[in-house]
């Protein structure tokens, strides 16, 4: 079974440059393609990273991304 992980649905994510998210997410798992002073690509979660806390879930405005059930991981 995969490991647990926040999943990001690229079609509902605004790429804003402000994202909440991203900001919030305390093991920097979540990144952003720069592609312009202000442009962004979707966020993309780094599941090496993440350890499937929620912050993002409940920090972005759009309902962007979910917790995928899996194995939970190991806490540092
Ligand atoms: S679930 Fe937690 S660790 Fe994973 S991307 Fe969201 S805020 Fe970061």
């Amino acid at each position: 079974m995969k490991n647990a992980g926040a999943y990001v649905n690229p079609q509902k994510c605004d790429r804003s440059p402000f994202c909440p998210a991203r900001k919030a997410c305390p093991a920097k798992a979540i990144s952003q393609a720069k592609l312009g002073l202000l442009a962004r690509g979707p966020a993309v979660v780094d599941q090496e990273k993440c350890t499937a806390c929620g912050t993002c879930v409940t920090m972005c405005p759009h309902g962007a991304i979910i917790i995928r059930k899996g194995k939970q991981k190991k806490r540092a």
